[in-house]
């Protein structure tokens, strides 16, 4: 997958070349092809923004450096503005965008960009979260961390997405490493005992039980049989054994 980034400020990308994204960079699984928009501007002192016409506070980026630089992209793919007004970014979004070969993500500062970018260039708008942070290189961050990670052969066996929260629409059950004791605090038996029926069977009501207690929202939608229902119904307490 290509990811095509426009920003005014690259160099706040450099997180990407750590860790899993890093690997996934320098082997060539994900290629992040970084876009600086000051580059094509074609005012004498290469700026990016202007007053909002109508006035109020604060600055706006200016059409013509992101026209020109949206236009230096050989395959944009889907063009996704980062965004506090966008639809939030969700698990089902994230696996859908892992999908395409070519993603251009633009990230905004300031005020924002003029509307003319989003009406004429962008596909999407992505928001993170109900809040607003100072520019759009952290919300691309966190959805190209995201996308990443459903993307084939980005994730190796021991970050397996496999089981994460909300892939099924729960969250995750609780994980125990070792030591079985550690200072008193012990680990549930079942998970000790090797019965892999009664340790799936555990997972499966932990997790229903913690999608219960922090995020009842997610149950409505989620799948669970008329049996997991009742269970759920009856039991009030989040027990962890
Ligand atoms: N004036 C805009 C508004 O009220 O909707 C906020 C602009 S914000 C200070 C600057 C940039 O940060 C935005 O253009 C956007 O790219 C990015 N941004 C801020 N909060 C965001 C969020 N929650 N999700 C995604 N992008 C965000």
């Amino acid at each position: 997958m290509t990811i095509n980034i426009l920003t005014v400020f690259p160099e706040m990308f450099a997180p990407l070349q750590s860790s899993v994204l890093g690997r996934a960079a320098s082997d060539g699984t994900i290629k992040i092809n970084l876009i600086n928009i000051r580059d094509f501007s074609a005012s004498k002192h290469k700026n990016t923004d202007d007053y909002p016409f109508g006035g109020g506070a604060g600055m706006l980026m200016m059409p013509q450096p992101i026209f020109d630089a949206f236009a230096s992209i050989s395959e944009p793919g889907v063009s996704i503005y980062m965004s506090p007004k966008g639809k939030t970014l969700d698990d089902a979004t994230a696996r859908e965008l892992a999908g395409f070969e070519n993603i251009t993500i633009l990230c905004g500062h300031y005020e924002g960009v003029d509307q003319r970018v989003i009406d004429n260039l962008i596909d999407r708008e992505i928001s993170i979260g109900d809040y607003v942070l100072t520019g759009g290189e952290l919300p691309a961050m966190v959805l190209i961390d995201a996308v990443s990670r459903f993307v084939g052969g980005v994730l190796g066996r021991a970050e397996s997405a496999l089981g994460d929260s909300f892939g099924d629409g729960l969250l995750e059950y609780p994980q125990y490493t070792r030591p079985a004791d550690f200072r008193g605090m012990k680990v549930p038996s079942v998970l000790l005992e090797g019965n892999h029926a009664l340790i799936s069977a555990w997972r499966r009501r932990q997790q229903l039980l913690l999608t219960k207690r922090m995020r009842p929202d997610l149950l409505e939608k989620a799948e669970l049989t008329p049996g997991e229902r009742r269970m759920l119904e009856q039991d009030d307490a989040l027990e962890t054994q």
